[in-house]
């Protein structure tokens, strides 16, 4: 069986194929890099809709299949903005319509859990979920991905790339923090919000904004933010696999790539006698394969869509979801 993906959450437009073994046969992708300023919803739409079409042939000639061979076409319904979502949706509707193939809908939040399941081999683990517009700890219990926590205010990518677009870095500005902290092992006072089992940044955001203008080393500043937040991401992490007696933690979302977040939770789960898995970058950020994979799994367990059926969801959660296939 042969699934194609089309991601359209947010700045990444993203088309993936995958077989019935969890097999990436083609995950390609085109992301928006605003010359300045943040992400504009109907821009990122726009440009969606101009690369969506090309992905997708891009997809089925690096996968070497003609698009007669999909069995399912899936498309990420929510949460995500508005605009790039009805994109997406739009795309997929013509695809699976054109082609006669069954339609999925797929939460993208538990497409990077499913993809991060199928790829490294973990089983049940709990998944940090580091991205731009998302913060979560997520978790399976009776029949679901529950939340057991997540972020008050603003994603920890959002975070970083919000700092580092005021310190005059090029977007996005996680990986280049990461770079600029290298150079620095001077930890500035940050404010560390962990309220039970969520966490807040944007009281972070603004805190380091103000050691810039005191003056700081961007190079400090940038360690201390990485060693702040992870610190708090980690902590809420264990937090949940005690609280769910589970043995494995997966990370997912573009912040997953991050070498000191992926030390300090690996640390944390030697500490517990757990095991840390952390998915290829490429399936870590927002892809179009997760939402292959993920609609493969429902299409596997008998879910079916009418076209109806497929009306996106900006604030699609991930419990909403009934997980039939595990
Ligand atoms: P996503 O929203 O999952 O596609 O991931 C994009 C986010 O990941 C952006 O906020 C990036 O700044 C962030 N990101 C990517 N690589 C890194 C890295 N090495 N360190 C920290 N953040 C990163
Ligand atoms: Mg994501």
């Amino acid at each position: 069986m042969l699934a194609l993906g089309i991601e359209g959450t947010a700045h990444t437009a993203g088309v993936g194929i995958v077989d019935d073994s969890c097999k990436v046969l083609a995950n390609v992708y085109d992301m928006v890099r605003p010359e300045k300023g943040g992400i504009h919803p109907r821009e990122a739409a726009n440009h969606h809709a101009e690369v969506l079409a090309p992905l997708v042939r891009k997809a089925a000639d690096a996968a070497g299949v003609s698009l007669s061979d999909l069995d399912v076409v899936a498309f990420s319904q929510g949460p995500g903005l508005g605009p790039c979502l009805r994109t997406a949706a739009t795309a997929a509707r013509a695809l699976a319509l054109s082609l006669e193939v069954p339609l999925v809908g797929v939460n993208h939040c538990v497409a990077h859990l499913e993809i991060g399941r199928g790829v490294t081999g973990c089983e049940d683990p709990v998944l940090l979920y580091v991205s731009g517009g998302n913060t979560q700890v997520i978790a399976f219990a009776r029949g679901r991905y529950r939340v057991f926590g997540e972020t008050l205010d603003i994603g920890v990518g959002n975070m970083l790339d919000k700092f580092g677009r005021e310190a005059g870095l090029p977007f996005p500005g996680g990986p280049r923090l990461e770079a600029l902290a290298k150079g620095s092992s001077t930890l500035l006072p940050l404010p560390y919000s962990v309220k039970g089992m969520d966490v807040a940044f944007s009281g972070m955001l603004t805190a380091a904004l103000a050691l810039r203008t005191l003056g700081r080393p961007l190079e400090d500043v940038a360690f201390s933010i990485q060693e702040t937040a992870f610190a708090m991401l980690t902590e809420v992490t264990e937090r949940a696999m005690a609280h769910v007696g589970k043995e494995e933690v997966l990370l997912g979302g573009g912040v997953a790539r991050n070498a000191r977040l992926q030390a300090m939770v690996g640390r944390m789960a030697a500490d517990r006698g757990a095991r840390m898995f952390v998915p290829p970058g490429d399936l870590c950020i927002d892809n179009g394969a997760m939402i292959a994979w993920t609609g493969l799994l429902m299409h596997r367990a008998g879910v079916r869509m009418a076209v109806r059926d497929t009306v996106v969801d900006q604030r699609f959660r991930t419990d909403e979801v009934e997980v039939t296939w595990r």
